[in-house]
């Protein structure tokens, strides 16, 4: 029987994700030894750019849009020769099957705003709201900021942070969203190459199970028997594998264990999203929703978008926040019926009909993936500081990045997981 190979180096990377990645490239670019340990047999991570049988172009199963400002992501991407594209069309309101004439979704940020500004302490979106508008003449507030929260930025209201949303929804976060051109995969394809250019390894289909580690020197262990030892590790898994029990698949063990870091990962939210792709024959759509970009609604599976200015009959339904975690565990195929029954009634026909015109379609439940267990964090009361605590390397030997340890504006994003793994890399370098 072959012996467990043992790997030796200067930096171990934990995730090939955006974080892990530019990561990577940077400290090989300065001369590091680099073994990058990816648990999927994939780059990427929450990047998942792929074209499914039946697609007649790729399609993004995880982020999207490039939520302004992003100066890093865009500079990257300058740099890798592939340009964006900004979103065009109209914003639709359905609510009961009726297409709202009154289609501005917005309307109620700047009385929210008002409010929100003058709290003197956090609070949990909901408990603000149910302090601050708790009568009947605010229940379409109330239904707005906590559809917004949950849609959004896959929040539970009871737990996200209402300071955060403040800042968020002062910032004008949702207004102008470019997706880059052919997706967000070929960018993270692009630093992989760069990493391995610049003498860096990449393990696919490497889990990383336990990292024992004392001062100046760790050792990884590795599902498949590899073990790999480093003088320092860059951990960039994200939050959901922090958030998972010991003794659950997926689950990363520290010895010695690290008791502040997962204080505060349990401290921070990690949301659930699903997303559902349909391409159609044609659109056929534009009679009831002329120039359709973005559609809001009631229904089960509540938004839809198209790919406009981009006129591909493809339309993409999201479902997030605790209506995707009472889903985790619901077949890909329910999901699908969920969302075409949805979908038809916002379009006025059946969901047979739709079926008639469907091409192909995609469902992606992100809670249901292994490694990742949601989609993007959230911040919860406290946010900063768990933030910052989850951030804090150990030693010099053990460092931290991916979106959940970034905050601010950014928070939950591309941008945000590039932003940490720059940071880490250059703290590692320091
Ligand atoms: C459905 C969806 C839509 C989104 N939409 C947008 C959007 O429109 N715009 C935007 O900016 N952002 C969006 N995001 C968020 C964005 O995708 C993430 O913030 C970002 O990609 C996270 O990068 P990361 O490097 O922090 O983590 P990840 O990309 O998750 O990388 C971490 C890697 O670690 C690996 N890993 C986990 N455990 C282990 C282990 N034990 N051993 C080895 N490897 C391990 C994982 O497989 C993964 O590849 C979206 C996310 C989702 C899911």
């Amino acid at each position: 029987m072959a012996a467990s190979p043992h790997y030796h180096t200067d930096v171990l990377i934990i995730g090939a994700g955006a974080a892990g990645l530019l990561a990577a490239r940077e400290l090989a670019a300065a001369g590091r030894r680099v073994l990058l340990a990816e648990a999927q047999n994939r780059l990427g991570g929450r990047v998942h750019t792929l074209q499914p049988a039946g697609f007649r172009a790729p399609l993004e199963a995880g982020a999207e849009f490039m939520h302004e400002p992003v100066p890093l992501t865009k500079a990257l991407l300058a740099a890798a020769g592939i340009s964006w594209q900004g979103t065009a069309g109209q914003t639709y309101q359905v609510k009961g099957g009726q297409v709202q004439p009154d289609t501005n979704f917005f309307a109620q940020l700047p009385t929210l705003l008002a409010r929100l500004s003058t709290l003197p302490h956090d609070l949990p979106l909901a408990e603000f709201l149910a302090r601050e508008f708790s009568g009947d003449e605010h229940a379409s507030l109330r239904a707005f900021a906590t559809q917004f929260a949950e849609g959004y930025d896959a929040a539970d209201a009871q737990r996200v942070s209402a300071w955060a949303l403040r800042d968020e929804w002062a910032a004008g976060g949702a207004d102008d969203s470019p997706r880059p051109l052919g997706g967000y995969g070929p960018l993270l394809h692009w630093l992989g190459a760069q990493a391995q250019a610049a003498g860096a390894a990449i393990h696919l289909a490497t889990p990383v199970q336990e990292i024992r580690w004392q001062p100046g020197a760790a050792t990884a262990l590795a599902e498949n028997g590899a073990s790999y030892h480093a003088r320092q590790v860059l951990c960039t898994v994200p939050l959901g594998v922090w958030q998972r029990p010991a003794g659950q698949p997926g689950h990363l063990a520290f010895a010695p264990e690290l008791p502040t870091h997962r204080a505060a990962a349990a401290q921070l939210g990690f949301g659930s999203v699903i997303k559902v792709q349909l391409e159609f024959e044609e659109v056929f759509w534009h009679k009831r929703l002329p120039e359709l970009e973005f559609l809001l609604s009631d229904e089960p599976v509540p938004t839809w978008w198209s790919q406009l200015p981009d006129a591909r009959p493809l339309l993409t339904g999201w479902l997030a926040g605790p209506a995707a975690e009472r889903l985790r565990a619901a077949s890909l195929k329910a999901v699908l019926a969920l969302a075409l029954s949805s979908l038809a009634r916002l379009l006025g026909t059946s969901p047979a009909a739709l079926r008639a015109r469907l091409r192909a379609s995609y469902v992606r439940n992100w809670g249901a993936e292994p490694h990742t267990y949601g989609a993007y964090s959230y911040p919860t009361v406290g946010a900063p500081a768990a933030r910052a605590a989850l951030a804090a390397p150990v030693a010099g030997t053990l460092f931290f990045a991916g979106e959940g340890v970034h905050g601010g504006i950014a928070a939950g994003t591309v941008e945000a997981a590039l932003v940490s793994g720059q940071a880490a890399a250059r703290a590692l370098l320091a």
